[in-house]
Order: C-alpha cells, then sequence, then structure tokens
C-alpha cells in the first residue's frame, strides 16, 4: 500500500523542525493555541487516567502538554526531523512520551481500539487522503474513546484570513505553509467522521484578534475549527 503522506509536505515541516519550541518563531501560533485546545481535551477526558495518540505530533507541543497533565501518551508523525526535536525536548523536561514515527493507518492495524483519546490537529489539511486518517483515528479509538480534530475551512474568508492574512500580511507563518485547496470544510469533515462510525459531540471555531493577538473558541467556523468525536459503545 502506498503511504497516505506528501513528501513536499513532510520535507516542509522538517526543515523548520529545529524551530519548533521557538515560541516566538514558525511554529508561535501552536503554541499559542494550545492552551485552549488542550483545556478542551480535558473538559471530556480524564488525562491522567488516559492512554492518547497524538496522530501528526510534529516537534510534539500538543503531547508534551497532555503527557504534563498525566496522560501516557504516543505521538506518531512520518516527518523525521520534528520526531527528534520532540523526542530531545521531552528528555530535556524529563517528561515521557513514546514518539513514533509509523502512520495513523499502521498504527490503527497494530493496536486497534487501544487509546481513550486520539488527537489529530492541524494535521489533516497537508495529507493527500483525510478521510483515510479519519478512518485510522476511528479505529485507534476505544469504544467510548474520544477522538479529537482540528483544521481549516476551505472558503473565501479562510483564504483571506489563513492564507493571505497569516502566511503573508502578518507574516505569522511561512508562504507556503497551507494550500487552500487541501483545506476541509466542517461539512466534508464531519462526513468522513460518521462514515467512520463515530458520532460528532461538538463542533466549535477558533478566532484570532491580530490586534491583542488573542485566541478563544467561538461558534464561528469560518477559519479554523475543532471537533470533538466519540466512538460508541462501553
Ligand atoms: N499536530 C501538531 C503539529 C501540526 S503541524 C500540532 O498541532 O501542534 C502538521 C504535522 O503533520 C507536521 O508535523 C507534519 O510532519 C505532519 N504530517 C503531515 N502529513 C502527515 C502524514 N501523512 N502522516 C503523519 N503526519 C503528517
Amino acid at each position: 500500500m502506498t503511504v497516505n503522506a506528501d513528501p513536499q509536505e513532510l520535507d516542509k515541516f522538517g526543515e523548520l523542525a529545529h524551530k519548533w519550541w521557538d515560541t516566538e518563531g514558525e511554529f508561535r501560533p501552536l503554541h499559542q493555541i494550545n492552551p485552549l485546545r488542550l483545556d478542551w481535551i480535558a473538559e471530556r477526558v480524564s488525562l491522567p487516567a488516559a492512554r492518547v495518540v497524538d496522530v501528526g505530533c510534529g516537534g510534539g507541543i500538543l503531547a508534551e502538554s497532555m503527557a504534563r497533565r498525566g496522560a501516557q501518551v504516543t505521538g506518531i508523525d512520518l516527518s523525521t526531523k520534528p520526531l527528534k526535536v520532540a523526542r530531545l525536548h521531552a528528555l530535556e523536561a524529563g517528561i515521557s512520551v513514546d514518539y513514533r514515527e509509523v502512520s495513523a493507518e499502521d498504527l490503527a492495524v497494530e493496536q486497534p481500539a487501544q487509546f481513550d483519546a486520539v488527537s489529530c490537529m492541524e494535521m489533516l489539511e497537508h495529507v493527500p487522503e483525510p478521510a483515510s486518517v479519519v478512518h485510522a483515528c476511528a479505529a485507534l479509538a476505544k469504544p467510548g474513546g474520544w477522538v479529537f480534530f482540528s483544521t481549516l475551512n476551505r472558503n473565501l474568508k479562510s483564504w483571506l484570513f489563513a492564507i493571505v492574512g497569516a502566511e503573508y500580511l502578518l507574516k505569522m507563518l511561512p508562504p507556503g505553509t497551507h494550500d487552500h485547496h487541501r483545506f476541509i470544510r466542517p461539512s466534508e469533515l464531519a462526513r468522513w467522521v460518521r462514515e467512520a462510525g463515530l458520532e460528532i459531540e461538538s463542533m466549535r471555531g477558533m478566532e484570532y484578534n491580530p490586534l491583542t493577538q488573542r485566541y478563544w473558541l467561538s461558534t464561528d467556523t469560518s477559519v479554523n475549527y475543532l471537533l470533538a468525536c466519540r466512538k460508541p459503545g462501553a
């Protein structure tokens, strides 16, 4: 089977890997949104008791923060350098996270229904077949387990805000970080999620004010949004 990954996308993150934990650098937005999404997960999952897998973990911003809250975390990605950075950072911080270079699809075959929670944040919009990742995430979750996604909506406003605004005007992200064609409408993600046998518990937008540089969760899903899903059973 061919791997469901775009080598150019993986290289892009590999080249920037050394900047992953620079809170003022290219990954600043991920550092800024992390407390929001971490709390959003922790409202639903008892992290100290949870076995969690973070799909497309990169340098480990979310994975490490879940481990700090007591979760037993596996972080997976297909880009080698961010994983190296993630391992080193966890080591220096004295936090235990199991980082592995494996696809979600392969891990789902190896460890089906083993995780209380699966997170897959800001990753689906970089993958050729996002529906396949959604299916794998569903397969990784235990019955009754949670699956969390975040991605970018596809419309004129998201092109203006997430590409023109964030990459070119405000220079929050390097130009070329995102390809608008790969953005995913909530209706599309909702369909893949249902086809994978998951139930949607909550959908929230994530908004940003460039003047105050603050992020918050809202009902406006027109640019960034998050989805919390549950696997039936248990
Ligand atoms: N989820 C992290 C990182 C987001 S950046 C966070 O939100 O903090 C996107 C990540 O997805 C990068 O680390 C990139 O290497 C990874 N990625 C892209 N395509 C992938 C694929 N097909 N399989 C696994 N990871 C992938």
